[in-house]
């Protein structure tokens, strides 16, 4: 099914996916940077400094807890990027599970749902 949305709309979808993708590439550059900073730090401790347990305990913790904020946010950039593919491809805003539009106060808050508010709710009810 293809979308009924006016190309003024598709244009302005388009460009709020646009800057949450260039928001979260500037988010992941900046953990990824954190992260390869805080290995030298640790690996500058063990050679040169006294070795504390439990600040290294806090440096893994937030490694890992950057780490995962990351994938989450490569999960969402995949999502984003499917969501512009479907703008090119005229698909844009129609509910993948029962192809109906996905309303656009939806499509405002979250507009690289793939699912309209009642499929979503079914799926994460199952
Ligand atoms: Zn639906």
């Amino acid at each position: 099914m293809k979308t009924k949305m006016s190309k003024k709309d598709l244009k302005l979808y388009k460009q709020l996916l646009t800057q949450i993708k260039d928001k979260l590439i500037d988010q992941i550059k900046h953990i990824s940077e954190d992260t390869q900073k805080t290995q030298r730090d640790a690996s500058g401790d063990i050679s040169g400094y006294s070795f504390h347990m439990a600040d290294v305990a806090t440096d893994t913790y937030d490694r890992e807890f950057s780490l995962g904020l990351a994938s989450n946010d490569r999960e969402l950039l995949y999502e984003i990027d499917e969501a512009l593919k479907r703008i090119e491809e005229d698909k844009f805003g129609v509910c993948e599970d029962c192809e109906k539009p996905i309303t656009k106060s939806r499509l405002k808050a979250i507009p690289y749902t793939k699912l309209c508010l009642k499929c979503q709710s079914k799926r994460e009810s199952k």
